[in-house]
């Protein structure tokens, strides 16, 4: 919510009132419907609904347009291409729905008149997000045509999150020969990383067979990791046509370790490991995207380290020591929060929504670098024309 509303902050700001008064009109994009979010899995997601009005806000007796419409726009930005100056290396604009709502010269009198739209956004698409290498990002544009020389343009971003539900929790289990240690770990299906994470760790196996001698724990620690591997392939504009470029990152967004904590009963340690992501970790939720020239897979693990050593009674057997490791796999996600699939939930009464703020910039953008690519039959991952 916190990055919806700086991003409707800057988009007002970045308001141009010059352009807006010489054409004698504003116009902007309002809201009404909740934050989209697209519940479950790509593969089974239902996708969600963005609806709202396109206002226009005359400020003159009367004025003649020609088009006005408003295009649902994808844009996908490759930050480590090797080519950062090409378009078609470094940008992928799509258009996903367009709502042409005035086609032949029409008058629009002073005040404010209104066109609703409504817009499906497939449950196959990624989510909004930023990280190392690519950003993708949803937009509306509006465009006034009002002359082959006057137009008004106005772009308004819109948020698009993914939230994969809560359900039975997950167990993983390691054994650690030739010791007779036994990891049990258990973790929720899906983890947010705004709350804190339960997660259980049982381990059991302590004594040795046979042997005098038996495994006491000296520490455990934990981290989450988010991996991050993104391949760019070349356009053909370079010498290096389709040399694919692969990058990879691991970064670490939460850890900690404990030299005490848990309950020893018997032969068995319980620990209820308290799990949360770093205050200031900079996150993307789970995403897999293949679109143009672009693959990225960005995943998360829990790491959890113990460092064991071999005791007789209560004393170390000659500082015999071993580090054990387990990874396993974290389903991170947005906080489901309130909301329901649109398919399962009544339609909002008008009343019931207010009207988001109104927010809207202008569009600077060079009109070679951004032509949207038509509609076309979507892919498995996107709605572009991915080979
Ligand atoms: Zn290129
Ligand atoms: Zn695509």
């Amino acid at each position: 919510m916190s990055m919806l509303l700086r991003r409707h902050g800057r988009s007002s700001e970045a308001l141009s009132a010059g352009q807006s008064s010489a054409v004698g009109m504003d116009a902007y994009v309002q809201m009404e419907s909740p934050p989209c979010v697209m519940y479950g899995p790509p593969a089974t997601s239902t996708g969600s609904i963005a609806s709202g009005l396109l206002v226009a806000d005359v400020k003159v007796p009367l004025l003649d347009v020609e088009v006005v419409n408003l295009e649902l726009i994808k844009k996908q930005t490759n930050k480590r291409s090797p080519h950062l100056s090409c378009p078609h290396c470094c940008k992928n604009v799509e258009r996903l729905q367009v709502w042409q709502f005035v086609s032949a010269r029409t008058s629009l009198t002073k005040g404010k008149t209104t066109w609703p739209f409504s817009a499906l956004i497939p449950g196959h698409m990624p989510h909004s997000f930023e990280c190392c290498t690519v950003k993708v990002e949803y937009y509306f544009k509006a465009t006034f045509i009002f002359s082959p020389t006057s137009k008004l343009e106005k772009r308004h971003p819109i948020e698009i999150r993914r939230s994969i539900l809560p359900s039975t929790p997950k167990s993983f289990q390691r054994l650690f020969p030739p010791t007779s240690l036994n990891v049990t770990l258990q973790t929720p299906n899906v983890v947010h990383p705004s709350s804190y994470i339960p997660v259980t760790f049982q381990l059991t196996g302590f004594k040795e067979p046979n042997s005098s001698t038996s495994w006491a724990v000296s520490r455990i620690s934990w981290r989450i990791e988010e991996r991050i591997k993104t391949t760019i392939r070349s356009c053909h504009g370079h010498d290096d046509a389709d040399k694919v470029h692969t990058y990879q990152d691991t970064r670490i967004l939460g850890t900690n370790d404990y030299k005490r904590g848990w309950k020893i009963d018997n032969d068995r340690l319980l620990f209820e490991l308290p799990l949360s992501f770093a205050l200031d970790a900079r996150y993307v939720c789970d995403l897999r995207l293949n679109c143009g020239n672009t693959e990225l897979d960005i995943s998360h693990c829990l790491v959890l380290e113990l460092v064991m050593i071999e005791v007789v009674g209560s004393q170390p057997v000659d500082s015999n020591a071993r580090l054990l490791r387990m990874k396993v796999k974290l389903v991170v996600t947005t906080q489901p929060g309130l909301g329901v699939s649109w398919d399962e939930e009544c339609p909002p009464l008008f009343d019931s929504v207010g009207p988001s703020p109104p927010c809207y910039d202008e569009v600077v953008e060079s009109p070679t670098n951004e032509s949207p690519r038509e509609p076309s039959a979507p892919n498995a991952m996107c709605n572009c024309p991915c080979p």
